[in-house]
């Protein structure tokens, strides 16, 4: 009976198994069609002045929208892309759905009514990415097609991806520098990474990670985190940006610690083109009637 039982367990385990390594072979046979057929699309969240709320550029995140399986996060796919070498093509294909929007945005005829002139565009890049310098060469062409400037590009690394390989990091991150692009450490404060090899690397932006600013409220150790790296950050000459801002305290607490650029949903959600456009209006009319007021003393 028990033999005949492991052997029942022994199977159900491998036809779990094998279901499991359908869904994901599947998957990837899925992404890789999904990338093929222009299927991944964008969506951009604000990013504005922790002083004066003003809008200052937008981060595009990947989205994939699955005909049967709905929503899958890019939590899932950013990883199976990166494991089977198709990461770069969708990065390309970021940026050839990103800069066109730039360009739009900074084309103050298509766009009434938003400040949109020097707005930066942060796209995410995958450690894997770095080690292909011909990645970034067509970026530069994208840029160049779409009358963008290299130093209007923000490229997102999470400090693993930068200390991977610090050695080939500092290099290549010299060298996109050099070219114009502004480079930012995303999720700052989650790896283990040593801060000496970190503040070598040429960084203008930290972007404090969400777990510390959502809890920021609450703990006391995530505020002490969050100030040594806005001290860390401003003494390297970095700008600090904080990402996760969910409510107005957290905004006035970052803000009060000296942050300068605020990200999250209390701001604004990752949205599609037109929505973002939208948004953009009525957040520079809301600074608009703000600033007026404060002018006449209202
Ligand atoms: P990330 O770059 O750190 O992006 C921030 C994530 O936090 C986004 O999740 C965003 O939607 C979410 N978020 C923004 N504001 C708030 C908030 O106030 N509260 C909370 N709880 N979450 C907030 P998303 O879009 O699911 O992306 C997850 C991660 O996937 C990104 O983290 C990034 O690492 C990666 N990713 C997304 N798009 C791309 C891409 O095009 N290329 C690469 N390489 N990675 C990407
Ligand atoms: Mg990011
Ligand atoms: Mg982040
Ligand atoms: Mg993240």
């Amino acid at each position: 009976i028990n033999a005949e039982s492991n052997n029942t367990a022994d199977n159900t385990f491998g036809r779990q198994l094998r279901a499991e390594n359908q869904i994901n072979t599947l998957t990837v046979t899925e992404l890789e069609q999904a990338i093929d057929a222009r299927d991944i699309y964008l969506v951009y969240q604000p990013k504005v002045s922790c002083i004066s709320g003003a809008l200052t550029g937008f981060e595009a995140l990947a989205r994939w929208h699955h005909p049967e399986k709905g929503f899958i996060s890019p939590e899932k796919f950013i990883p199976l892309a990166e494991q089977h070498n198709l990461i770069d093509r969708l990065t390309l294909q970021v940026f050839e759905q990103a800069l066109p929007f730039l360009n739009q945005l900074q084309d103050a005829d298509t766009v009434q009514g938003i400040q949109s002139r020097g707005l930066l565009l942060s796209v995410n890049i995958s450690a894997a990415s770095l080690k292909n310098l011909y990645l970034f060469k067509q970026i530069e062409l994208l840029c160049k097609s779409n009358n963008v400037k290299p130093d209007q590009l923000i490229l997102e690394l999470t400090e693993t991806a930068a200390m991977d390989d610090p050695v080939m990091s500092l290099d290549i991150l010299t060298r996109l520098r050099l070219r114009g692009f502004r480079l930012s450490i995303d999720d700052f404060g989650t790896g283990f990474s040593s801060m000496l090899a970190l503040v070598r690397m040429p960084f203008s932006e930290v972007k404090v990670d969400k777990t510390f600013v959502m809890t920021s409220g609450d703990s006391r150790e995530s505020r002490l985190v969050i100030k040594a790296i806005i001290e860390l950050a401003h003494s390297l000459n970095m700008q600090v940006a904080a990402e996760g801002i969910e409510d107005n305290e957290a905004l006035e607490l970052l803000r009060n610690m000296g942050c300068d650029q605020a990200q999250g949903y209390f701001i604004g959600r990752p949205m599609l083109a037109d929505a973002f456009i939208e948004w953009s209006k009525q957040s520079s009319e809301h600074i608009d009637s703000h600033r007026i007021k404060h002018l006449h003393g209202l």
